[in-house]
């Protein structure tokens, strides 16, 4: 018999292996990043071209490198970062595998130029496929100058696994402030198409977490700050009121590596808990060094999760520290901890955080209306609702048919026919639901009660509104704009490049709602005209409001961007529970809302009203 067992040519092998570091064109960003940064570089430039998928360029003022390790370093397990297996206990750098410059050189046409200091000339070496095309001198800067064209040019299968450029590039960005962050001593830019996204001056942690997240955070960060024999922690917390529904900003490192850490996000939120809503998340950026014995750094080189030697301690101690940080921020809070060192010697702050003061400080205004926040849903306790389900069908039906099963008017085409029947089934019930009367009544700034022919319903006033503006919105898509009223004073509108990001995927849509935006410059946006319904002033707000709940929607992939759009709007323009309304705004309420083509959801699934039957109600009675 024939034996059957070959060796993979190196190149294969190379693509096989490969597959394990270089996933998507941001995990070959964040290994380039974290070569120049091993580097020692003080100035790092990245380029990407089609969201990486066209070109990766880092450019670095790092050490570079030699003639024989320029060609060296493409090689398996070549490192310079470890020699032998003690080595692997006392990590400082960032990589340590040598497999990063090998995977990519296996899966992309790579240039290197790079030089050394103090040398005449550098080395430019050309690669593909594994293999070497060319090798000459070069004049070049010192340090290093790498590219990586046409990622997975030579794996197909790969290359059609990549997202749409939106989302790429959203990776891209992920990891390029995952490793700024980590590093505000050093410059970092970062171009996509030409086009500078960030430009990110050395500066202290607190600058670059400001530039990278926003302005906003600049009088809203608390500084966070403890070391003990068995590690240190740093780093902010953003102030209690900046607490967001998206979970967006919270990042953990680990000896100056991002991690993904679900147990010590929970030490946070522990600390933040009575501070904030529920469902509302804090910002933080928090660095914990400790001896890197106490690691385990054998993990995957693309995983970002790590093993503590002793995890409980860790997680006791992120949860004091932030503890700590945010009482002495809730009894003087106007103090800038980092700011000015001679303000921590006054009494307010060194003095013990007695029992005393906790208590004034949980009596604040601020303090109730985080604990307060979540009050009153009208069904509360598991058995009311049992009850109010076994009376009333009607309810039952709409509160299983929850958000994911959504019952809006799909706008995409095949959306469409999943949802017709019961559509049609609700458009049919719908008439007999209707009020009989014009005369309505408003409870608790919130619910409005009107007769119908079986009974009566109690509406809720902002499920109602989402439920009219979304569907208006709806309209609007299919080419019934809302109309633009312009702003006397146009407003600019300065967010963080991601977000930028974002609005400008999103200005055909807004145009469409009625929101005139328009570029003006990086990060920076002119709104010339916005809805009718949004008083002036405000537009700059609702539109905060509206990228915020936008943002929240992101997390669920199964929406379109469109939609996701529409139903934030239409939340963030809906009247708000505890809003009083006039007899006319309330008789228009109800009258858009039955001329709705749904009428008892909201395009998130919530009911908007509730029929309370009479010959049910007569039965309560005993009739
Ligand atoms: P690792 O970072 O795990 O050592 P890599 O494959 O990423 O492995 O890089 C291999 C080697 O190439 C590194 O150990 C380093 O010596 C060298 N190298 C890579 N990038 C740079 C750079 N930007 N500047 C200087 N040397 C570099
Ligand atoms: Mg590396």
């Amino acid at each position: 018999m024939a034996d059957i067992i070959n060796l993979l040519p190196e190149n294969i092998a190379n693509q096989i292996a490969a597959g394990e570091v270089i996933q998507r064109p941001a995990s070959a960003v964040k290994e380039l990043l974290e070569n120049a940064v091993d580097a020692g570089a003080t100035e790092i430039q990245l380029f990407v071209n089609d969201a990486g998928k066209a070109l990766i360029q880092v450019i670095d003022n790092g050490n570079g490198m030699s003639e024989t390790d320029a060609r060296m370093c493409f090689e398996r397990h070549a490192t310079s970062k470890i020699q032998n297996i003690d080595d692997l206990f006392h990590i400082k750098t960032m990589g340590f595998r040598g497999e990063a410059l090998a995977s990519i050189a296996g899966v992309s046409q790579v240039e290197l130029k790079t030089k050394k200091a103090g040398e005449e000339v550098g080395t430019y070496i050309e690669i593909e496929n594994s293999v070497v095309i060319s090798q000459e001198p070069v004049a070049t800067a010192e340090g290093t100058n790498i590219s990586m064209k046409n990622l997975f040019f030579n794996v197909p299968a790969r290359r059609n696994f990549l997202k749409s450029n939106a989302s790429e590039l959203r990776h891209i960005m992920d990891e390029f402030i995952r490793v700024a962050m980590a590093f505000p001593s050093i410059f970092f830019s970062l171009s996509s198409n030409g086009q500078e996204v960030f430009h990110l001056e050395k500066s202290s942690l607190k600058q670059r977490l400001i530039q990278i997240l926003g302005n906003n955070y600049n009088a809203n960060l608390v500084s966070v700050k403890e070391e003990t024999d068995y590690l240190n922690i740093y780093g902010f917390v953003g102030k209690p009121e900046t607490a967001k529904k998206t979970r967006g900003d919270q990042y953990f490192f680990v000896n100056n590596r991002f991690i993904k850490s679900a147990y010590l996000n929970h030490a946070v939120m522990n600390a933040f808990s009575d501070m904030i809503a529920k469902d509302s998340f804090p910002m933080y950026t928090l660095f914990i060094d400790l001896d890197p014995s106490r690691l385990d750094i054998n993990v995957h080189p693309t995983k970002q999760e790590i093993k503590f030697e002793d995890e409980k301690i860790i997680y006791a101690f992120v949860e004091s520290a932030v503890k700590h940080a945010l009482a002495q921020y809730s009894v003087t809070p106007t103090l800038d901890f980092e700011l000015d060192a001679s303000i921590q010697q006054t009494d307010a702050v060194s003095k013990p955080f007695t029992p005393d003061k906790q208590n004034s400080a949980a009596a604040t205004s601020l303090y109730k209306t985080f604990t307060q926040k979540n009050q009153a849903h009208f069904i509360n306790k598991k058995s009311d609702l049992e009850y109010w389900e076994t009376v009333f069908p009607e309810v039952q039906k709409v509160i299983h048919d929850k958000a994911e099963k959504s019952v809006s008017p799909a706008i995409e085409q095949n959306e469409e026919n999943s949802f017709s029947t019961f559509r049609k089934e609700l458009y049919q019930s719908k008439t007999n639901k209707s009020p009989s009367s014009e005369e309505f009544i408003q409870l608790h700034k919130t619910f409005i009660i009107a007769e119908n022919e079986n009974g009566f319903i109690v509406i809720h006033q902002q499920n109602a509104h989402e439920r009219i503006l979304y569907e208006r919105f709806v309209n609007a898509m299919k080419g019934k704009p809302i109309a633009i009223q312009r702003s006397l004073f146009p407003v600019t509108l300065e967010v963080n490049p991601a977000d930028a990001v974002l609005i400008n995927e999103l200005l055909p849509d807004l145009h469409l709602l009625g929101y005139q935006v328009e570029t003006f410059g990086k990060n920076t946006f002119v709104i010339q005209g916005s809805p009718a319904d949004v008083t002036e002033g405000n537009e700059k707000a609702a539109l905060e409001k509206m990228l915020e709940q936008y943002k929240h929607f992101s997390m669920d992939v199964s929406f379109s961007k469109r939609e996701k759009l529409l139903r934030s709007m239409a939340w963030q323009q809906s009247v708000k529970a505890g809003t009083i309304l006039n007899k006319k705004e309330i008789a228009s309420l109800v009258e858009e809302l039955f001329g709705c083509e749904i009428s008892n959801t909201t395009p998130n699934g919530k009911p908007v009203f509730l029929e309370f039957k009479k010959d049910e109600l007569e039965k309560m009675f005993g009739r």
